[in-house]
């Protein structure tokens, strides 16, 4: 029998067993590679794990030459068309539409994108997720071309595609009591607006109490307040004791930029960490991405407070910034989980950017071993979630498992299983997903969604917001100023 015989979207009737090659098995509080191993699942579980199991299954899958993975837990995942590309290599930021100018502020600013876009971006990205062995995601998405924040009725979208797709999602409208505003080129001025940020957690705190638990608990709820310079002292307090008593994360935006540093240290004196530690909100419920300008004082703080960090490094290798440094969190004992953030949102991409990168920052090569940035995608995250039944396939585990072709013909010849694979740095080898038990990814292709359609109506939407840009770039140039190509156009008579 083969995957094709299932149904997509769907959970299989009684047990599965799927046999293969490699399997990553979870015994004795660590990751095992099984060779020649077998993996049962028994609706939204993982009842058995190892060489072949005893009891009766409905069916036997032998899914050949591939690494059978728990699925991939991205805490920072791409949850729209992704606008950090455009600005890759084109900056400074401010001067390429990512700082809203003055006449925009006073233009009034304003929702980009209809709402039944919104919705589309949420789905579309949620799938490419799933493509990439992605079976856990905390969405990111950016506010500049928003009016303000999130909004609910995007998220009730989003959980309604989370639950059609099969993706398992921690979901909050992130919301802010600010905004950087540029009053002359490159000068950025924070301005606060309190009020409506208190309003905003408010509407998130709504979100979770009305959504979480859906779709058999795939949808969770998590606050996600927007970056710390656009936070006041009031609302991250309101926020910690709001995620305690709903017992759920809380994933904020700190350590990972100069304009974030100065601005903090030009209002609050100290480092983002060190001010957060100062009132309190540091707490093993914290998700903090990405801690690329973490100085050793902010990583203590992490390590005792329990903080846990969403690394993400190819979104920063492309700008040439790095986590410094992967090894050191872990001397430190800090907790790391991994994000895409970016376009492609591709963890295997992540997790090789990974091991380059530490290894570029000095680490030491056992510090660096792929193992590592394979453990932050799925343990890491598990337990930055609190969820030990994820990241790990283990007997009462839940059944979320990525599969990766080990015998593509780009990844020759094929070394140890986990090597191969971050070697290979792409996570294009996603065979197939389940998730909660549910097939929701087959070669490409996901339940209720027609990928090479949602491709093109994605770029469509895309080449609009682009358009846009002019409205809230410093001066109002045209697109072609603010995004030169790469070279000239050759234009013939
Ligand atoms: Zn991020």
């Amino acid at each position: 029998m083969t995957l094709n015989k299932l149904k997509l979207g769907a959970r299989p009737e009684g047990r599965t067993a799927l046999n293969a090659r490699w399997v990553v098995a979870h015994r004795d509080g660590g990751h095992r590679l099984l060779e020649n191993g077998e993996v049962v699942i028994e609706r939204d579980r993982i009842l058995y794990v190892g060489s072949r199991f005893d009891g009766d299954v409905a069916r036997r899958i032998d899914l050949g030459n591939v690494l059978i993975s728990p699925g991939l837990i991205d805490l920072d995942a791409l949850s729209d068309l992704d606008t950090t590309t455009l600005g890759v290599d084109c900056g400074p930021a401010w001067a390429k539409g990512r700082v809203w100018p003055q006449s925009y502020v006073e233009r009034g600013p304003y929702e980009m994108y209809s709402q039944d876009e919104l919705a589309f971006q949420k789905k579309f990205s949620f799938a490419q997720l799933l493509c990439n062995g992605i079976t856990s995601a905390l969405p990111i998405a950016s506010l500049f071309y928003r009016e303000w924040g999130e909004t609910v009725a995007e998220f009730e979208a989003a959980a309604q595609a989370a639950g059609d797709l099969g993706l398992r999602v921690w979901l909050g409208p992130a919301y802010r009591a600010g905004g950087m505003v540029c009053t002359a080129p490159g000068v950025l001025e924070a301005r606060f607006d309190e009020a409506r940020g208190l309003a905003g957690l408010d509407t998130a705190i709504g979100f979770v109490n009305s959504q979480a638990g859906r779709f058999d608990g795939l949808v969770q709820g998590m606050l996600a307040p927007d970056r710390v310079e656009t936070c006041t002292e009031a609302l991250l307090t309101r926020t910690m004791a709001a995620a305690h008593d709903l017992d759920i994360p809380v994933r904020l935006h700190m350590a990972q930029g100069q304009m974030e540093y100065d601005t903090v240290q030009a209002l609050h004196g100290t480092s983002a960490p060190q001010w957060l530690a100062g009132f309190g909100a540091l707490n093993e419920r914290l998700i903090a991405p990405h801690a690329t300008l973490a100085t050793d004082d902010d990583l203590k703080l992490y390590a005792e407070h329990g903080v846990s960090v969403a690394h993400c490094p190819l979104v920063f290798a492309r700008s040439g910034a790095m986590l410094t440094s992967f090894g050191k969190l872990l001397r430190l004992g800090i907790n790391i989980g991994m994000g895409t953030d970016t376009a492609p949102p591709d963890m295997v991409l992540n997790m090789a950017i990974g091991v380059m990168m530490a290894r570029m920052a000095g680490d030491s090569q056992t510090e660096t071993a792929p193992e590592h940035l394979f453990d932050a995608a799925t343990l890491g995250g598990a337990a930055a979630l609190n969820r030990p039944d994820l990241g790990r396939l283990e007997a009462g585990a839940k059944a979320d498992v990525a599969v990766f072709d080990m015998s593509d013909a780009l990844m020759a010849p094929q070394v140890d299983p986990i090597r191969t694979l971050i070697l290979g740095a792409s996570g294009r080898v996603t065979k197939a997903v389940f998730v909660d038990g549910r097939l929701s990814m087959l070669d490409g292709q996901v339940s209720g969604m027609e990928m090479a359609e949602a491709r093109i109506r994605a770029q469509r939407q895309f080449d609009g917001l682009v358009s846009k840009y002019p409205e809230r770039t410093w001066g109002h140039p045209k697109v072609e100023e603010i995004f030169p190509p790469t070279y000239p156009f050759l234009n013939e008579e």
